[in-house]
C-alpha cells in the first residue's frame, strides 16, 4: 500500500455498507452532516448480509397493511428475554423495541418497499413485515437514497486503522486500490458487522470444528475493525464461542449462500452422521425454525457433516430447495451415492422403521424420533448432505443508549458510535428472534446516524 494521503475532513465518516450503515449514513445526512459511507465490498455484491435478509421485526399496537393483528411491548420483550435466557441489556432491548415502532414507516419514507401480506406470498407474521423484493432490494432502495440526499459513497474501501488518542477518534484509514487515504471526521459511525467471515478468529473460539462451518453471508464482515476497537480498549460483550449455526446443504457455496440454502425438511426424515448412525431425536422440533438449532447438532459430529435421508412420502412433504436432494431407488444406491457405508445405513433405517409406533413416535430406540415417526420405506430415497451454517456470533463492542462505544475502564469513546451486529450481543447474547438481525440494524443505525450527526455540530 502507498502512503497515506493527507488527511479530509467530513462530519460523519460510517464504516460499512449494509443496512445499519446506510441507515446511519441516510439519518445523519438528513440532519444535515456531511456524511462518508465506506463499504469494503464492491459495488456488486455491497450489502452485506443485509441484502440475504427478508423480514425485521416490530412492535406494533394495531394493524397496519404491511403487518397484521398487534405485537405490543411487553410481547417482544418477553420473546427477547426468552430466547437469550435473559442475555440482553433490558434498557437498550426496550430502546430497541421503541425504534422498532416507527421503522417501518421511515424505512418506506427513504424507498424501501414492503410487501402486502395478503397476497399471500410471505409466511403469515404478525411479528415481523417482510421486504418487497427482499433484502437486495432494501438495500438498494437504501443507497439510492443515500446518494440522492447526497452521502459520499465509496466501494472497495476498507477502514484499516482508526487514530484514537484521549478516547477521541481523531483519524481513520481507508484502504482502496492499494492507496490508503487518512480521513479526518467529528464522529465515526462503525456499522461493518460481526467477524462471522474471519476463520482464523472463528478457529480461536471453535477450534478445528472453524474449518468445517459454512459461512452463510458476505465474506467482507471479518471483524478487522471490531478487533482495533477492543486493542483500543473498547469493551467487550458477548461470547465469541455463541453464535447462530442453521443446517445448511453441504452441497451450497462456502460463503454467502444466502437465504436459499437452509434445509428446513428435518422433522420428515431421519438424519445420520457419517457413520450412517443417528445422533438426535429429529421430531423433538417440527417448527419451522427447528433448522437453526440443527446447525450447532451438525457442527458437533465427525467432519461437520450429516444427511438427512426421507423416503418419497417425506420428499413430498418437503419445501422446494436451490439444489435437488440426492435421489436412489434403492437405500443400497442412495448409501453409494452418498458415500456412507451401505450396511450400516440399512441396519439403521431397520432398527428405525421397526422402532415406529402407530402414536407417532419410537420406542425403544437410542435416540428416539418423539414426534412424527413413519417408516422410511417408500422408494426412491432422497437425501440432503448437510453442514452448519453459520449466520452471525454473539460478541461485539458494549455500547451506551446513545449508541456510544464503551471502553473496559467505564468510560466511553467519545465519538465513535457502533450500531448494527457489531453491537448486537448487548441485546442479543444468545439465541435469536426471526428479523431481529434487522430491526437491530435499522433501528440502531438511524440513532447512531443521528447521534453522530448531532456530535459534529
Ligand atoms: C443468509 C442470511 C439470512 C438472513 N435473514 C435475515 C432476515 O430475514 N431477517 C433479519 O432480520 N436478519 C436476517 N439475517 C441477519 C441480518 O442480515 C443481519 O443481522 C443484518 O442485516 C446485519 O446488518 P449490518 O448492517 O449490521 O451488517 P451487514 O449487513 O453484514 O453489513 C456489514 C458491512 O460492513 C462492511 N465492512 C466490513 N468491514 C469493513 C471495513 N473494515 N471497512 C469498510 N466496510 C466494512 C461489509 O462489506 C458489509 O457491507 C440474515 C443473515 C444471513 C447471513
Amino acid at each position: 500500500m502507498t502512503g497515506a494521503s493527507p488527511a479530509t475532513t467530513i462530519d460523519v465518516l460510517v464504516v460499512g455498507g449494509g443496512s445499519a450503515a446506510l441507515c446511519a449514513a441516510i439519518a445523519a445526512r438528513r440532519l444535515g452532516a456531511k456524511v462518508r459511507l465506506v463499504e469494503q465490498a464492491p459495488s456488486s455484491l455491497r450489502g452485506g448480509n443485509s441484502r440475504h435478509a427478508r423480514n425485521f421485526r416490530l412492535m406494533h399496537d394495531e394493524a397496519h397493511w404491511y403487518v397484521p393483528d398487534s405485537y405490543g411491548e411487553a410481547a417482544f420483550l418477553g420473546d427477547l428475554r426468552r430466547v437469550t435466557a435473559g442475555a440482553t441489556d433490558e434498557v437498550l432491548a426496550r430502546l430497541l423495541i421503541r425504534g422498532s415502532a416507527s421503522i417501518a414507516p421511515w424505512l418506506q419514507e427513504n424507498g424501501v418497499a414492503l410487501q402486502d401480506p395478503r397476497s399471500g406470498v410471505m409466511p403469515h407474521s404478525k411479528r415481523t413485515a417482510f421486504f418487497l423484493g427482499g433484502g437486495k432490494a432494501m438495500v438498494n432502495a437504501l443507497y439510492a437514497t443515500a446518494a440522492a440526499v447526497g452521502v459520499e459513497i465509496g466501494y472497495d474501501s476498507e477502514v484499516v486503522a482508526l487514530h484514537l488518542d484521549d478516547e477521541h477518534c481523531s483519524k481513520a484509514v481507508i484502504a482502496r486500490a492499494g492507496i490508503a487515504e487518512t480521513v479526518a471526521a467529528k464522529s465515526v459511525v462503525l456499522a461493518c458487522g460481526g467477524h462471522q467471515a474471519d476463520r482464523a478468529w472463528l478457529r480461536e473460539s471453535f477450534g478445528d470444528v472453524a474449518d468445517g462451518l459454512v459461512i452463510r453471508g458476505t465474506p467482507y464482515v471479518t471483524g478487522r475493525v471490531l478487533r482495533l476497537l477492543l486493542e483500543a480498549g473498547a469493551k467487550p460483550v458477548g461470547d465469541p464461542a455463541q453464535a447462530h449455526i442453521v443446517a445448511v446443504d453441504a452441497r451450497g457455496p462456502a460463503v454467502d449462500g444466502g437465504i436459499v440454502t437452509r434445509i428446513t425438511a428435518i422433522p420428515y426424515g431421519i438424519v445420520v452422521d457419517r457413520n450412517a448412525q443417528r445422533f438426535h431425536d429429529e421430531g423433538e422440533d417440527a417448527r419451522k425454525t427447528h433448522y437453526a438449532r440443527w446447525g450447532a447438532r451438525i457442527a458437533q459430529c465427525d467432519g461437520q457433516i450429516a444427511y438427512l435421508i426421507m423416503d418419497a412420502a417425506g420428499r413430498a412433504r418437503a419445501l422446494p430447495t436451490a439444489l435437488p436432494p440426492i435421489e436412489a431407488d434403492s437405500l443400497n444406491e442412495l448409501a453409494g451415492k452418498l458415500e456412507l457405508d451401505a450396511a450400516a445405513l440399512s441396519a439403521t433405517l431397520g432398527a428405525f422403521n421397526a422402532a415406529v409406533r402407530s402414536t407417532g413416535a419410537t420406542e425403544a430406540l437410542v435416540p428416539p424420533k418423539s414426534h412424527g415417526a413413519k417408516p422410511l420405506t417408500e422408494p426412491p430415497f432422497a437425501a440432503y448432505p448437510m453442514r452448519p451454517g453459520l449466520t452471525f456470533t454473539h460478541f461485539g463492542v458494549a455500547v451506551d443508549e446513545r449508541m456510544r462505544v464503551q471502553t473496559k475502564d467505564g468510560d466511553r469513546l467519545d465519538n465513535i458510535f457502533a450500531a448494527g451486529m457489531i453491537m448486537a450481543a448487548n441485546v442479543l447474547g444468545r439465541g435469536y428472534l426471526a428479523g431481529l438481525g434487522v430491526t437491530l440494524s435499522a433501528v440502531f443505525g438511524r440513532l447512531a446516524g443521528e447521534e453522530a450527526a448531532r456530535h459534529g455540530r
